[in-house]
């Protein structure tokens, strides 16, 4: 279905911001507020929920994290930005395994699906999802991408019966 990415960035906010009794400070950096992307409204909106709840429970409770969406005429990418630790090197590339996470001397409690799951989401967009460290300020940034191939619906004129 056509959607604002802006519009399914709000709704996976404030899905994230219903489960929390202190509210996280969420930043937006985006490019294109009227961007329209042919993608599963739902599907989308749990990648980035996922990405939101990691940068939450991976970081301080206090830091802050920031979503920025870039576009060229090719495709959009959506990143989460946060400023905990960083993921050791050698398991930047498997993060995105079924059941795997970091050993981590903190308990942080999860099963260790939710970047499986939004790869295969992203992927079933034909997008591609990446992991880096940040490097001066900490933490990491999770991006994913979705391609703007087709070309946009002309906005519905409004046919009303009773202005005749
Ligand atoms: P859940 O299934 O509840 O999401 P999870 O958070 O452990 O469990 P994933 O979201 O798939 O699983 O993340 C996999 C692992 O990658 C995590 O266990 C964590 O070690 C690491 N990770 C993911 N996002 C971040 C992040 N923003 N900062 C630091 N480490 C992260
Ligand atoms: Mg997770």
């Amino acid at each position: 279905e056509w959607c604002e990415i802006d519009e399914i960035i709000k709704e996976a906010i404030k899905h994230i911001d219903e489960g929390l009794e202190n509210k996280r400070e969420i930043i937006c950096e985006i490019s294109n507020k009227e961007l329209l992307v042919n993608v599963d409204f739902i599907l989308i909106k749990q990648v980035l929920t996922n990405l939101l709840d990691n940068a939450m429970k991976y970081s301080k409770p206090d830091s802050r994290i920031c979503i920025i969406v870039r576009n060229n005429e090719k495709q959009v990418e959506v990143s989460v930005r946060d400023w905990g630790l960083p993921i050791p090197p050698e398991d930047l590339e498997h993060i995105f395994d079924k059941f795997y996470r970091v050993r981590s001397p903190r308990q942080i409690s999860g099963t260790g699906l939710g970047l499986a799951i939004s790869k295969g989401i992203v992927e079933l967009h034909g997008g591609k999802i990446q992991a880096e460290n940040n490097s001066e300020i900490g933490g990491v940034t999770i991006s994913f991408t979705i391609p703007l191939s087709k070309i946009p619906p002309r906005i519905p004129v409004e046919v009303g019966d009773d202005n005749e």
